[in-house]
């Protein structure tokens, strides 16, 4: 598959100067097209961040340092999203790529109907449609994420929160983006309810085709819905890998350590609390790899020098997903500095 959003060297830190802390650090991650990529790791590891970076919504004190975002339109050559004008930004948000927010189902405007928030996106975006064409989109998208078009009438607090969740996925959608990001779109609603959400996006992206970046705490409903898979830790991506293969057989310690909190695929939700220790503070980053200070396979380069993500030839039935790994442990890399 072709890549559609390509992330190279990415850094963002919160703040200036001395009191700056670095939150992502020179992340390299490739979206393809159609695929969903899942997105894990602790709270705090960057996850938010790096889908602020990219989409371009991060606001001060967080700062892009450094590292480029590659935007591949369906035709026509890459662009430079870290590069975009304010007003191709406008552009790019909603039609090329939109986002879902941590805790969007509580983001509707209360005092504005279903109808007036879906058919408010399609005014601003696509001025030529007419009024009829609006509210006819709008019930459409409404069905589309399985909501009857007889509830656009409806103010958010007559909605469940199933309910407004899929709103705001509708309107994640209406401007048809190549690409949604999803930031823990669910975690407010039971399991049942996150499940149906979740079964129906994948089920629209066959239909429409687009890119999906799902974030979640949730490595049950990750393995279950991701094509994909990327685990971060102190701002940095320590692998990536088909989510097959990533379940099956991971290779870095602490997506070893995030997946065994997760007995099994289909048992009872748990928080991640199977690693001890706890998550790096930005303040005070372990040298060499960050995990090293929680890592039971930690030997002798692990506090002196950083990995870096670099392939890893899988052996056995792996598909060929291209995994890559941050770790010490996996002798077949290639770099590695201080
Ligand atoms: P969660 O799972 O809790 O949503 P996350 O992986 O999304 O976590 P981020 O929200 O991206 O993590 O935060 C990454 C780091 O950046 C954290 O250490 C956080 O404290 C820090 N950070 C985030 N926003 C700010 C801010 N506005 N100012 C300073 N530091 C921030
Ligand atoms: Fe553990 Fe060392 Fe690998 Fe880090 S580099 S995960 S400390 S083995
Ligand atoms: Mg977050």
């Amino acid at each position: 598959r072709p890549p559609v959003l390509e992330i190279g060297g990415l850094s963002v830190d919160y703040g200036v100067g001395d009191g700056a802390v670095r939150a992502l650090h020179d992340v390299d991650l490739t979206l393809r097209r159609g695929e969903v990529l899942g997105l894990a790791g602790e709270s705090g590891s960057g996850k938010s961040t790096l889908a602020y970076a990219v989409t371009r919504l991060l606001s001060p004190p967080g700062v892009i340092t450094g590292g480029d975002v590659r935007y591949h339109p369906r035709e026509g050559e890459p662009v430079d999203v870290l590069a975009m004008t304010p007003q191709e930004l406008r552009a790019f948000r909603w039609q090329e790529v939109s986002i879902v927010f941590q805790g969007a189902m509580n983001s509707l405007n209360p005092v504005h109907t279903v109808r007036t928030q879906l058919t408010d996106v399609l005014k601003a975006h696509r001025p030529r449609m007419s009024r009829e064409e609006r509210t006819g989109r709008a019930r459409e998208l409404l069905s589309l994420v399985g909501i009857s078009p007889d509830r656009l009438g409806a103010y958010p607090h007559q909605l469940s929160g199933g309910m407004r969740q899929r709103v705001m996925i509708a309107m994640a959608l209406a401007l048809e983006p190549e690409i949604v990001v999803m930031d823990e779109p669910t975690t407010a609603l039971d399991v049942v309810m996150q499940r149906q959400i979740l079964r129906q996006l994948v089920r629209l992206r066959e239909e429409l085709d687009f890119s999906v970046v799902f974030i979640t705490h949730d490595i049950s409903l990750l393995i279950e819905f991701s094509d994909r898979i990327a685990i971060m830790y102190g701002g940095r991506v320590v692998e990536q890998a088909g989510a097959a293969d990533i379940y099956r057989d991971p290779r870095h310690p602490y997506s070893h350590g995030l997946l065994h909190s997760f007995p099994a695929l289909h048992g009872p939700r748990r928080e991640l609390t199977g690693i001890p220790g706890s998550p790096p503070d930005l303040r005070a980053m372990p040298s060499g790899c960050a995990f090293h200070p929680r890592c039971p396979k930690a030997f002798e380069p692990c506090g002196l020098r950083t990995p870096h993500l670099a392939p890893v030839t899988d052996t056995g039935t792996d598909t060929d997903t291209g995994r890559s790994v941050a770790c010490w442990l996996n002798d077949d890399r290639r770099s590695g500095e201080s």
